[in-house]
C-alpha cells in the first residue's frame, strides 16, 4: 500500500470525521466540498476537536499543528487528480454519487481506488459509473468517525481482492477495526440490524406504547446499548435514517422497511435532529 495523499469528497459530518482521522494518522488530505464555507467549517470543527484532545493530553500541540497542516481544503474537484486514494462522503443520493464517481474516474490515475462511505447504497451501482469497477468499494465509517472504531469494507460485484485488502489496510492504519462485507447487500451489516430497531421504536411511539424517553431508557438499560434509538437518530440525522429506510424498502420490495409516519412527518417539518437543533428531544 503506497498511499500518502487521500482525497475526501464531502466535508459534512462524516467527511470531517474521516479527514480528521486520516490527517491524524499522518496522511495528507485534500478535502473537497461544493462551497468553501462548508470546507472552512469542517476544518474549524477538526481544529476544535483537536484542541480538546490537546487539553485532555491525548495529543501534543505540535501534533495538532502538523495534522492541520496536512489538510488542504478546496471546491475544485480537479485538485483530487494527484491523490492516492479517494473516500467519498457526499450526501446519500445515488445519482449524485454516480456523477461524482464518473468525474473521479476521469480525473484520478487508473490504479487509484475510489471508496464510498454510503450508509446503504449499492456499491455495484456506484462502481458502474466508472471504468474501474474492480477498484471501487465501500468504506463505511460510523459517526463520529473520530471515535467510532468500526469500518465496514464492502465488496461490489466486481471489486477485486486487492482493492478489499488495500481498503482494509488503510482502515487499520487509521486505528480502526475493519470487517469485510462479502456481498453488496442493502444496508450491509450494521444498518441491516439497526434500521428495524429504529422502525420498531417509531412504531412503539406512534402506537402510544411508551414515550421517547422511556423507549430509549428501555433499550439502554435492557439491552445495554450506550444510546437509545431516538438519541441515536437525533445524533446521526433523522433524514439519514429516513433515506436508509426508503432505500431498503425499495431494494427489498418490502413495506416493512418503509419509514413510519412519524419519521416522515419529522423530515417534512425539517426536524432533522442535531443538524437543525430540532428532533425527538428538542422542540426548538
Ligand atoms: P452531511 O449532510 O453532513 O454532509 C454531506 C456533505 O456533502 C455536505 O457538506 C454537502 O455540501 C457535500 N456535498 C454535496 N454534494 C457534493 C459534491 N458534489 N461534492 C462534494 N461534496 C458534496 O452528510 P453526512 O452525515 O456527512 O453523510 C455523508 C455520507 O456518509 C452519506 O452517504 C451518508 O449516508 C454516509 N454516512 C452517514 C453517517 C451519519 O451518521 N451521518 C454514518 C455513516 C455514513
Amino acid at each position: 500500500m503506497n498511499i500518502r495523499r487521500i482525497g475526501m469528497v464531502g466535508a459534512g459530518a462524516m467527511g470531517t470525521g474521516i479527514a480528521h482521522v486520516a490527517a491524524m494518522s499522518g496522511y495528507e488530505v485534500v478535502l473537497r466540498d461544493i462551497d468553501m464555507a462548508y470546507v472552512e467549517r469542517s476544518i474549524k470543527n477538526m481544529d476544535k476537536f483537536m484542541a480538546r484532545s490537546v487539553e485532555k493530553g491525548k495529543m501534543s500541540e505540535e501534533q495538532r499543528q502538523a495534522a492541520l497542516a496536512r489538510i488542504k481544503g478546496t471546491v475544485v474537484l480537479e485538485d483530487l487528480a494527484q491523490v492516492d486514494f479517494v473516500i467519498e462522503a457526499a450526501i446519500e443520493d445515488l445519482d449524485l454519487k454516480k456523477e461524482i464517481f464518473q468525474a473521479l474516474d476521469k480525473l484520478c490515475r487508473p490504479e487509484i481506488i475510489l471508496a464510498t462511505n454510503t450508509s446503504s447504497m449499492s456499491i455495484t451501482s456506484i462502481a458502474s459509473a466508472t471504468g474501474r469497477p474492480d477498484k471501487v468499494c465501500g468504506m463505511h465509517f460510523f459517526n463520529p468517525a473520530q471515535l467510532m472504531r468500526l469500518v465496514e469494507v464492502i465488496r461490489g460485484l466486481q471489486t477485486s481482492d486487492a482493492t478489499i485488502a488495500t481498503a482494509r489496510a488503510l482502515a487499520e492504519s487509521f486505528g480502526k477495526k475493519s470487517i469485510e462485507v462479502k456481498k453488496d447487500s442493502p444496508g450491509f451489516v450494521v444498518n441491516r440490524i439497526m434500521t428495524p430497531q429504529f422502525i420498531e421504536a417509531c412504531r412503539l411511539l406512534q402506537e402510544g406504547v411508551a414515550s421517547v424517553e422511556d423507549i430509549d431508557t428501555a433499550v439502554k438499560l435492557g439491552l445495554n446499548y450506550p444510546m437509545g434509538p431516538f438519541e441515536l437518530m437525533d445524533y446521526t440525522g433523522i433524514d439519514i435514517s429516513y433515506f436508509v429506510m426508503e432505500y431498503l424498502a425499495g431494494e427489498f420490495h418490502d413495506g416493512h422497511w418503509a419509514p413510519p409516519q412519524i419519521l416522515k412527518q419529522m423530515v417534512r417539518a425539517g426536524r432533522l435532529g442535531k443538524k437543525t437543533g430540532a428532533g425527538f428531544y428538542s422542540d426548538k
